[in-house]
């Protein structure tokens, strides 16, 4: 089987419908921990289980000898990530599992929010598992699901000064997951992916303003004064720091990708930012 974890997470969804495009339903096996969310897919004939990454019994027995299993990172940073997925590598051990590949971040990310996915990458490694770390590089739709304030303001704010990052779509990164867990020879490899084109915030309120008709500003700030902004839009302290430190890292060029492994992979040239930008004004 391939089994997918964070099945019923954004990622996960794109995960899967594109595995269905190749490969039977019954052949796929969905982890999730809401099953109510996945009741569309059981519909479609994908196996569910039902499985936290922090109960370790309900891992028991979950993989087979032979699966191919994709490790989605979870979302509850500050929950002991690297514990969580520990739980799901031991159990993929213990199964005798074909291959782990692991969605982490990018090698050149120095962000606290990378500790968690270098601690799970030293976990995998030392398990000795046939792995693939898939080092995904950031989300498109980490700013185009964020518009609603940016087009409020007419500004784009951040702290990340000149940087570049090389973003892509999820489904570009769903479309690398699923070339490994449907092909061969992703043995112990580590894929560094991230879009094609890497692009700055002037760049991203240029192409702002020019599909709006609107003039939206870029807003560059220093990381204190960006943390302040996001608390005082009410997000907690601590997240808010690790967002103002991942600008950081961009101002640095830590999120810039350039080993074209995510087009390679995907078989195709990454989604362009203005496609996503397009797409989330319309949404
Ligand atoms: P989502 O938050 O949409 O999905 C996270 C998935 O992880 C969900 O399916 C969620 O389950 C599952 N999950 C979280 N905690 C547990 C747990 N304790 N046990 C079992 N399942 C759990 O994020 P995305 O799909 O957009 O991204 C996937 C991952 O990539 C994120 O979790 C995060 O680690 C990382 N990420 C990467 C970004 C990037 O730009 N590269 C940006 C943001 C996150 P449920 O559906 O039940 O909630």
């Amino acid at each position: 089987s391939i089994v997918v974890t964070g099945a019923t997470g954004h990622l996960g969804r794109h995960v899967i419908e594109q595995l269905l495009e190749k490969v039977p339903a019954d052949q796929v096996t969905a982890v999730v921990r809401t099953p109510e969310k996945a009741a569309d897919l059981a519909e479609r004939g994908v196996k569910i289980a039902v499985a936290d990454y922090s109960a370790p019994e309900t891992f028991d027995g979950l993989f087979a000898a032979g699966d191919k299993v994709l490790l989605i990172s979870g979302s509850e940073v500050g929950n002991d990530r690297v514990g969580q997925h520990q739980v799901v590598i031991d159990a993929a051990k213990a199964a005798g599992v074909a291959l782990l590949a692991y969605t982490s971040a990018p090698g050149s990310l120095t962000a606290a929010l990378a500790d968690d996915h270098r601690g799970t990458e030293k976990v995998l490694l030392e398990s000795g598992l046939p792995h693939t770390l898939l080092r995904n590089g950031w989300y498109h739709e980490n700013y185009t699901e964020n518009l609603a304030l940016v087009l409020q303001y007419n500004a784009v704010t951040h702290a990340a000064g000149e940087g570049r990052l090389s973003s892509a779509a999820r489904a570009d990164y769903a479309a690398a997951a699923v070339a490994v867990l449907t092909g061969e020879g992703h043995e112990n490899q580590t894929y560094e992916l991230g879009g094609d084109v890497a692009w700055s915030f002037a760049e991203y309120a240029a192409e702002l303003s020019r599909q709006t008709g609107r003039e939206i500003a870029n807003n560059a700030v220093s990381v204190e004064a960006f943390t302040g902004i996001l608390t005082g839009a009410g997000m907690p302290e601590p997240f808010a720091a690790i967002l103002a430190g991942v600008d950081a890292s961009i101002e640095k060029g830590e999120l810039v990708v350039d080993s074209g492994d995510l087009s390679r992979l995907a078989g195709r040239p990454t989604t362009p930012l203005a496609e996503a930008i397009s797409a989330a004004l319309k949404g």
